[in-house]
């Protein structure tokens, strides 16, 4: 697509020419489509959080709930009040990915202390199902987004536990391969079938809805990393195998690493 922008330039009395600006605006238009889906999926997917309260408050309003019923009932309300809570959370991180300018500048971050700090907040749901944590390699500090870079490794360490067995294992590699900073993430978990590998990085995309709907996530995670690896130009690699587990690989560009001051 291209849009014409100009007007001819006229002197008194006569056409000297005109001006014509080409602008290739396919980049436009297709941010403008995906915008605009993105706009009526939020919609949808905040809307049934939502109804699903609305009901329940209704229900409990009239008055004749049983009093069994009633703490079911706070209990579902409680439950899509959060699920709504995390939509809204990663919505707004999506959004500051989007908007390079509200970010802070780039700065040292140490990738082996980020792992080891994402996956102390992880402990506790990994504590439920008892599945062992774990940080290897080396003290790699790259120049990049703090939070950004938070975030990714967050969502796939999130991933990599919630789609994970009972007893099974989690570890992040911090290395080198061909003097590139590498980042890694194998779980033990239930993989992701073939046909559904190149779609997982689509916002609100979910294998099996029930099953996301019970382990709880947005559909959002991956969306996340895959944009923070544009803003560093990460290469992200992943392999997986059903009932046995997937790793996701981050490749950062060579001399990625914060200058030693
Ligand atoms: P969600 O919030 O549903 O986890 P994501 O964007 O993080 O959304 O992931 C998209 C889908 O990819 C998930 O719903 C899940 O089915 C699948 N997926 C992501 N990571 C893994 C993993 N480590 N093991 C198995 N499946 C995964």
């Amino acid at each position: 697509h291209y849009q014409l922008l100009g007007s001819p330039v006229v002197s008194k009395a006569r056409t000297l020419g005109a001006v014509i600006l080409l602008l290739d605006v396919t980049d436009k238009h297709s941010a403008e489509r995906s915008r605009r889906e993105f706009t009526a999926n939020v919609s949808h997917e905040l809307k049934t959080p939502l109804t699903s309260i609305l009901g329940y408050a209704e229900i409990m309003k009239n008055g004749l709930t049983k009093p069994e019923d009633m703490q079911r009932f706070a209990g579902r309300i409680h439950y899509e009040a959060s699920r709504l809570l995390s939509l809204i959370d990663d919505i707004l991180e999506l959004s500051q990915l989007d908007e390079k300018a509200k970010l802070s500048d780039k700065e040292p971050v140490d990738l082996y202390s980020l792992a080891e700090d994402a996956l102390s907040r992880l402990k506790s749901i990994a504590d439920k199902k008892e599945i062992t944590l774990s940080v290897h390699g080396e003290h790699i500090v790259v120049s990049g987004y703090r939070k950004v870079l938070d975030g990714m490794l967050y969502n796939l360490c999130d991933n990599a536990i919630k789609y994970n067995i009972a007893g099974g294992n989690v570890a992040v590699r911090i290395d080198y391969k061909d003097y590139k900073p590498v980042v890694t993430v194998s779980d033990t978990g239930i993989g992701i079938p073939a046909e559904h590998r190149p779609h997982i990085f689509e916002r609100f995309y979910r294998i099996d809805k029930s099953r996301s709907k019970e382990i709880g996530g947005t559909g959002l995670g991956l969306s996340i990393v895959k944009h923070g690896a544009m803003l560093h130009e990460i290469t992200i690699d992943m392999n997986s195998k059903e009932n046995t587990g997937t790793t996701f690989k981050l490749t950062f560009p060579r001399n990625s690493e914060a200058l030693k001051g």
